[in-house]
């Protein structure tokens, strides 16, 4: 008898998520963390109204509501440091949550469940019945993949697709700048774009995602826009988008950005992440009733679905990114019709796809 049902790599959004429905069903969980909480992560922190929903099916909007945060009220787009869109959200919801903050407390949540976490336990390697980590080998039947863009758990199981370059590096700082409003600012420039939003009264987290080719630092960058802020070092994470590898192979689940990167510039990232690791904990209980052929091509189905469906905006965004002409062109264009970026906007902060829930 393995002593846990489902270990899980990472414990971010979604492992976390993943740990705690599957504890809350009785399920006994091991999560293995290679960081030490609260730790950093290169990350804009922007939740969208999406995640709302998620919280309350989890019973977790309260405590979520206690979290330190900003309300987010609009967006405001900007072409080499010119506005050229500003929106202000029709519904309230957005929030900038720190992400140090977020994945402790939902780490947290997830103890609280009954999930055992092992911090600073790397995962290594994978044999058909365990685990190798720095801590040793470890039996896991089932496994969830939670570990982020560059998941282990998708190398080991060859589900995912060899790497291909990735010619854009991701950075992030935490910047004084009280007077900023309340808005998430965007700015795309030649050299890359970056995204801002206040996470405190005083404080601002920037995203910044540079063409490597450019040579650009995040120091000449914000000299050239923003030369009143004084950031502290930043953090870098490479790459910056991947192609969508399968999802499972009945005995490893791929979740969040290991199943799936998404363009940062829409702030999707972290709903998709707690939704993937969701629908995955689901079709993973359904397993003692369906087996685990149905379960696994269930999930594979949903998956597809979800980002087939919602992700139309998130695709547009990141083809537009990856070049620099390109995107000083469709910044260009959005120019002159200013009515249709704010309905983008909207989309992405809209409501949640009602068929995430079917199984
Ligand atoms: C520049 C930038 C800005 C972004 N801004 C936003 C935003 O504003 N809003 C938004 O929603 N999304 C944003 N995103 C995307 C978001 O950060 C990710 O989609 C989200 O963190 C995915 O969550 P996850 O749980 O899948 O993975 P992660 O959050 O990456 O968590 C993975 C965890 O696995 C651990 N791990 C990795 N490898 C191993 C291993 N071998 N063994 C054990 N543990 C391991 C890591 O330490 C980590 O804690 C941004 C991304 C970038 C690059």
């Amino acid at each position: 008898m393995a002593t846990h049902d489902v270990v899980i790599a990472g414990g971010g959004p979604a492992g976390s998520m993943a740990a705690l429905i599957l504890s809350r069903a009785g399920k006994k969980v091991l999560v293995l963390e290679r960081t030490h909480f609260p730790r950093a992560k290169v990350c804009g922190s922007s939740l969208n109204p999406r995640n709302w929903s998620l919280w309350q099916r989890h019973g977790l909007t309260e405590r979520f509501q206690r979290l330190p945060h900003f309300d987010i009220g609009g967006f405001t787009l900007k072409r080499k440091g010119i506005p050229i869109l500003r929106h202000s959200f029709r519904k309230p919801g957005a929030r900038a949550v720190e992400r140090s903050t977020l994945d402790a407390w939902l780490a947290d949540e997830a103890s609280s469940s009954g999930a055992t976490f092992q911090f600073g336990v790397t995962v290594q390697g994978l044999t058909a019945t365990h685990l190798q980590t720095s801590a040793g080998e470890i039996e896991a039947p089932l496994i969830i993949g939670a570990d982020g863009r560059n998941s282990a758990i998708g190398r080991f199981s060859h589900l995912a697709r060899p790497s291909e370059p990735c010619g854009r590096v991701g950075w992030q700082a935490f910047i004084d700048l009280p007077n900023l409003d309340d808005h998430i600012h965007m700015n795309v420039f030649p050299e890359g774009y970056y995204g801002m939003c206040k996470i405190s009264s005083t404080q601002i987290t920037t995203s910044l995602v540079l063409f490597a080719a450019s040579k650009a630092t995040p120091e000449q960058i914000m000299a050239r826009y923003l030369p009143q802020a004084a950031p502290t070092a930043w953090k870098c994470m490479h790459p910056i988008s991947r192609k969508p590898w399968d999802v499972t192979n009945g005995r490893c689940w791929l979740t969040g950005d290991a199943a799936h990167v998404l363009e940062p510039l829409t702030g999707e990232g972290i709903y998709s992440a707690l939704a993937t690791a969701e629908m995955a904990a689901r079709h993973i209980l359904s397993i003692d009733r369906v087996g685990v052929k149905t379960a696994a091509n269930r999930y594979r189905r949903q998956h597809r679905r979800f980002y087939g469906l919602r992700m139309m905006i998130n695709a547009l965004a990141g083809w537009s990114l990856t070049d620099s002409r390109r995107s000083m062109r469709m910044m260009q264009a959005l120019r002159y019709w200013p009515s249709a970026a704010a309905q983008m906007v909207e989309w992405v902060q809209g409501a949640e796809n009602p068929r995430l829930q079917e199984g």
